[in-house]
């Protein structure tokens, strides 16, 4: 008969335990993706005119599909959506393909073709290593959101969902808007809340935390679902290994959680960064 020293059964039994804990977490999150799935998200259904602001061609698929669809793919008003992409994703050189797979994914997921705007600047590369001028950022946000009567603007928030610094641009360009008091009374502004690597990467299962830590919640049904990761499936010059492992695993094809942002709060964390 095998004994086991007490190290060991103190180790089987942390194991355990953390096996059971990730199984209920599991568990509760696909039920609660499954309850939730399609219902309205409030802040969503009562906007009519939304700018959403991306950083490169793909963004709106991996990043945004929730929100676009809870917009564009619900309820009885007709809407507008305006898609405003700050680069043509250039930098491996393929910023003509990758803007043509852009429109296409658009058409697929609902927005019309005068409703896109993609920006090509020398002072907007695309790239981890470029930092992009909040100043520029914010002139482009600005100039939409009073010529389109948007009533609601949509981007990144501050960690960009994967860190990269052009999303969290976005998100400085907006941020600045609002601290100058340059965002129209009545504009709502929110921002798809990034995850820890470890909730990203669990699907649905992610749904019952999102929705007890998150602030609005929107959740795809399968056939919502499929129209994003077929509107990702336009941009065939991204779809290497990993983006599609990404897509079977992020929680952002199956939901976005959004927050908006408020003066007060930017202003402390500003300072505190
Ligand atoms: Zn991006």
């Amino acid at each position: 008969m095998v004994h086991m020293d007490e190290a060991s059964v103190y180790l089987w039994e942390w194991a355990w335990a953390l096996v059971l804990l990730l199984g209920t977490y599991a568990s509760l999150g696909l039920i609660h993706y499954w309850t939730r799935r399609g219902a309205p998200c409030p802040v969503l259904e009562k906007a009519q005119r939304v700018l959403l602001l991306t950083a490169h061609p793909d963004d709106e698929c991996m990043f945004f599909g929730p929100t676009i669809l809870g917009i564009l793919g619900r309820g009885k008003s007709p809407k507008r959506l305006f898609l405003v992409c700050l680069s043509i994703g250039d930098q491996e050189g393929l910023g003509a393909q990758r803007k043509q797979e852009l429109r296409k994914s658009c058409k697929v997921l609902g927005i019309k073709e005068e409703d896109l705007y993609i920006y090509q600047s020398s002072r907007l590369k695309d790239g981890f290593e470029h930092d992009w001028p909040v100043d520029e950022v914010a002139s482009i946000a600005e100039r939409h959101i009073s010529q389109l009567g948007v009533d609601l603007v949509v981007t990144f928030d501050r960690y960009g969902v994967s860190g990269h610094p052009n999303h969290q641009a976005l998100f400085y360009g907006v941020a600045a808007l609002h601290l100058k008091g340059k965002i129209p009374k009545g504009v709502e502004v929110m921002c798809v809340e990034s995850v820890s690597r470890l909730r990203k990467y669990v699907g649905p299962c992610d749904s019952l935390l999102s929705s007890a830590v998150g602030n609005h919640q929107v959740v795809l049904t399968p056939a919502e679902r499929k129209r994003v990761l077929d509107a990702m499936f336009c941009h065939k010059s991204q779809m290497v290994w990993f983006r599609r492992l990404y897509l079977i695993f992020s929680r952002y094809t199956f939901l976005n959680t959004l927050s908006p942002i408020h003066a007060e709060a930017l202003e402390l964390s500003l300072a505190l960064d």
